[in-house]
Formats: C-alpha cells, sequence, structure tokens
C-alpha cells in the first residue's frame, strides 16, 4: 500500500518555519500584510477568504478584508487595487475568484502590482516563472513541489503526466516540475489514449475536477500520485479525481483529499506575503 503524503502536518510544520520568519520581520519593524479582496457573495469564496484572514492572524501577519457588493463596478475594484498597490502597509493583495460576470478578470489580475501578486497570476509572474526567473509562485502547483521535497521524492529526470491544464493548477504546475527537469506531459479533455499517457507516470497529478477520475488502470505500480481535486461525489462526501482506495494499493506515494494538497495552498500564500514584505527589505 502507497505511502500516504501528509498534507495537513507538512502545512503544519511549513506555518511553524514561517511564523518565526514573521516574528524576526517584525523585529525589523516590518509586518507583513495581506489584502484579500471579496467581491459578492459567493458561499466558497467566503469560507476561502475567512481560512485566509485567520491564518494570516495566527502566523502574526496584518490581514485586512475588503468586501465589496455583487454589484460593485469594475472601475471600483480596480480603484480599490489602486490604492492597496501603493500602501506600504500590504505586501500581498489577493483577489478571491470568480468574479462576478460584469467584471473582467484578465483586466483585474494584470492592475494588481506584480510586486504584491502573491497568488503568482500575473503574467509578469508567470512570464518570470517560465523563463527560471525568481517570482511569485502560484501557490497550488508551488504547495504540490514543497510536498514532494518535504517526502523526499526526487523530480530530475522523471516522467511526470499532468491531468489538467487550467492556468491555476494544470500549466504552472507542469512547468515547476519542467523547471526541476522533469520529463513532462500534458493531458487535458481533448486527449486520446489518456490511460496510456497516464500509466507512463513516475509522478501523476489530477487536476481535473471530477470525482474519483483516476482508477487503479491509470496508474503505475509505485507511482507517486498527487491529488489537486476537491470536489462532492454523489453522496455529498468531499473526495478528490482519484479513486483513493483502489489507487492507493498501486502507487508508491499518494495525497489524500482532504488533508493533501489542499493546507498546501494557502500555507505557501502566506509564504508568498511573507516573501513579499522581506522583497521591501531590500530598496
Ligand atoms: P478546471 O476546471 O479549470 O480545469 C480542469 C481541467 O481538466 C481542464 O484543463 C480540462 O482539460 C481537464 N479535463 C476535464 N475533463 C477531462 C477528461 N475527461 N480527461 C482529461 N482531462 C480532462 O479546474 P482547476 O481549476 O484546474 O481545478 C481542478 C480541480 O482541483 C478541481 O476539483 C478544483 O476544485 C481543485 N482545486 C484544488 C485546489 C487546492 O487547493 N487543492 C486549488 C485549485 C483547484
Amino acid at each position: 500500500a502507497a505511502t500516504i503524503i501528509d498534507g495537513k502536518e507538512i502545512a503544519a510544520k511549513k506555518k511553524v518555519e514561517i511564523a518565526s520568519e514573521v516574528q524576526k520581520l517584525k523585529e525589523l519593524g516590518i509586518t507583513p500584510g495581506l489584502a484579500v479582496i471579496l467581491v459578492g457573495n459567493n458561499h466558497a469564496s467566503r469560507t476561502y477568504v475567512t481560512n485566509k484572514e485567520k491564518t494570516c492572524r495566527d502566523l502574526g501577519m496584518h490581514s485586512v478584508l475588503i468586501e465589496l457588493p455583487e454589484m460593485a463596478t469594475q472601475e471600483e475594484l480596480l480603484t480599490k487595487i489602486e490604492e492597496l498597490n501603493g500602501d506600504p502597509a500590504i505586501h500581498g493583495i489577493l483577489v478571491q475568484l470568480p468574479l462576478p460576470k460584469h467584471i473582467d478578470e484578465t483586466r483585474v489580475i494584470e492592475s494588481i502590482s506584480p510586486l504584491k501578486d502573491v497568488d503568482g497570476f500575473h503574467p509578469i509572474n508567470i512570464g518570470r516563472m517560465m523563463t527560471g526567473q525568481d517570482a511569485f509562485l502560484p501557490c497550488t502547483p508551488y504547495g504540490i513541489m514543497v510536498l514532494l521535497e518535504e517526502m523526499g521524492i526526487t523530480v530530475a529526470g522523471k516522467h511526470v503526466v499532468v491531468v489538467g491544464r487550467s492556468n491555476i493548477v494544470g500549466k504552472p504546475v507542469g512547468q515547476l516540475f519542467l523547471n526541476q527537469h522533469a520529463t513532462v506531459t500534458y493531458c487535458h479533455s481533448k486527449t486520446k489514449h489518456l490511460q496510456f499517457h497516464t500509466s507512463q507516470a513516475d509522478i501523476l497529478v489530477a487536476a481535473v475536477g471530477i470525482a474519483d477520475f483516476i482508477k487503479a488502470d491509470h496508474v503505475k505500480e509505485g507511482a507517486v500520485v498527487i491529488d489537486v481535486g476537491i470536489n462532492r461525489n454523489e453522496a455529498g462526501k468531499l473526495c478528490g479525481d482519484v479513486a483513493f482506495e483502489e489507487v492507493s494499493e498501486k502507487a508508491g506515494y499518494i495525497t489524500p483529499v482532504p488533508k493533501g494538497v489542499g493546507p498546501m495552498t494557502i500555507t505557501m500564500l502566506m509564504y508568498n506575503t511573507l516573501k513579499s514584505a522581506k522583497n521591501t527589505l531590500e530598496f
């Protein structure tokens, strides 16, 4: 049976390290600050935002929640972001997605200063990541890399197969693996012979958004299986993109859902905010 990669425990360890760095920075007169903007009243978004705020406070960081009504105009949102771009107490700005339909998400993301883009969604940071320069890395992909590092799993030379090509998970995680010298295959909704590809993977990343989509047949004996999915199955139970029971019989390592990749995402957000605050020391 597979070794379980305990994301909750690894996240807890990382958070202790971050909190200690925050203390050191505070002694130098800088409190890392994160501003989270929530537009409208999406229930899931509100839960995420509340968690982010709480984690900030737990780690000794400054946290600001800006709530705008569902009917807020794009102009109002852009004005708010402009204000935060210039606010020295704020080191990270996060606009919780999705935004209401009348607001252009791309426009909004591009209005955030790349120096405060702790989600790593700004094209400048994506470009810097692609070219292997220092950048804010997107939190979920970054969290996956930290999980592997903490488990002592080497990446160089491995065949990594990523199922899913979203801008926030699939595409960037493949790029991070490539940066670490893996051979990377991307699969997606138009991929033919999915199982042929996934069963070659030394490391298989599932970021599809379909409950129990990856079965034992998709997986090579002993593979590392990273499950990014957060889904509800028919019974309303939280589950990943991987059929955990059967795949864990065959895999070498596996991340559970919950307590796998999930806890790492918010941790890397805190890490990025700390990093941004530290960057101000250099100027
Ligand atoms: P998305 O819907 O943007 O992308 C899904 C991808 O899956 C697409 O690129 C699509 O091509 C691919 N796909 C769909 N059907 C397929 C099929 N039949 N065969 C092969 N590929 C197929 O989703 P996303 O934003 O990347 O999120 C994926 C999952 O990860 C969701 O369950 C989401 O909730 C979860 N998620 C978790 C975290 C976390 O912190 N753990 C963060 C982000 C997203």
